[in-house]
């Protein structure tokens, strides 16, 4: 589905991602694990075309996209959440999640959707009407991904759902992104903890200074010494 081919990209003159390779299958969870500034967010908004590659090509349903409006690859179903959710504060709940649906090609059938993704989230269904300013952290986490999954998309990127959150949430966001990739979503989930992440990954990659050092079934990355000791604590 997603098929990120020797990709050089930075900001300016500063080269942060060097030759990174990546696939994604339809239906799969792949994980993508980093340190702080590995470049996890760079490569994203690379291939959301926020970030225009220096080198290298990006194929997404078989068609070249690394040289496409941001606006052109939403239309596609190529959709992002990003880190820290950016949602509009002082506009309700009800409204941010419908923002999802604002590119043309998403509004086709969107009143079923937002109550197909309300019943994944109970809890924004009941806050439709707040402002999305005042919900908790792991409440506006919820409406961004019920933002994204309004967009229609053939593929999901997550940037670090799970940032800042406590650990009882975490763990039920990991169990959404779960239960939304069971549903039919392809999912892209780049995260630094480590564990819940790969433990959902059918496959996953490590990002390391901007290049992917390696790549793994998510079990076979669980179980590897360099990665209990760097990124699992153990
Ligand atoms: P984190 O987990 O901390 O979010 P990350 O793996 O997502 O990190 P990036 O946000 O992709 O990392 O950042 C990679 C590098 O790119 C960092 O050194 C960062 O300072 C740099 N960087 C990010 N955005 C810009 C920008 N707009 N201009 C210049 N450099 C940037």
């Amino acid at each position: 589905m997603l098929k990120v081919s020797n990709v050089t990209a930075g900001y300016g003159r500063t080269v942060i991602l060097q030759d990174i390779s990546i696939e994604i299958g339809r239906g799969e969870v792949v994980t993508i694990i980093g340190s702080n500034g590995a470049g996890k967010t760079t490569l994203l908004r690379t291939i959301s075309g926020l970030v225009k590659p220096v080198s290298g090509e990006i194929l997404f349903d078989g068609e070249r996209i690394d040289r496409r409006d941001p606006a052109d690859i939403v239309g596609r179903g190529l959709i992002m959440v990003p880190e820290a959710r950016q949602l509009f504060p002082v506009m309700t709940v009800r409204d941010n999640v419908m923002m999802g649906c604002y590119h043309p090609n998403a509004r086709e059938g969107a009143s079923k959707r937002f109550e197909e993704v309300l019943s994944i989230f109970p809890r924004v269904r009941e806050r439709l009407d707040q402002l999305a300013g005042s919900l908790s952290g792991g409440e506006q986490q919820m409406v961004a991904i019920a933002r994204g999954l309004m967009a229609s998309p053939k593929l999901l990127m997550l940037d670090e759902p799970s940032l800042g959150l406590a650990p009882l949430i975490v763990q039920q966001m990991f169990g959404i992104v779960d239960r939304i990739c069971q549903m039919g979503t392809t999912v892209l989930l780049v995260e630094q903890k480590a564990f819940h992440a790969l433990k959902i990954a059918q496959r996953a990659y490590v990002i390391e200074n901007g290049r992917i050092a390696m790549e793994n079934t998510g079990a076979g990355l669980l179980s590897d010494p360099h990665i209990k000791t760097a990124y699992l604590g153990i």
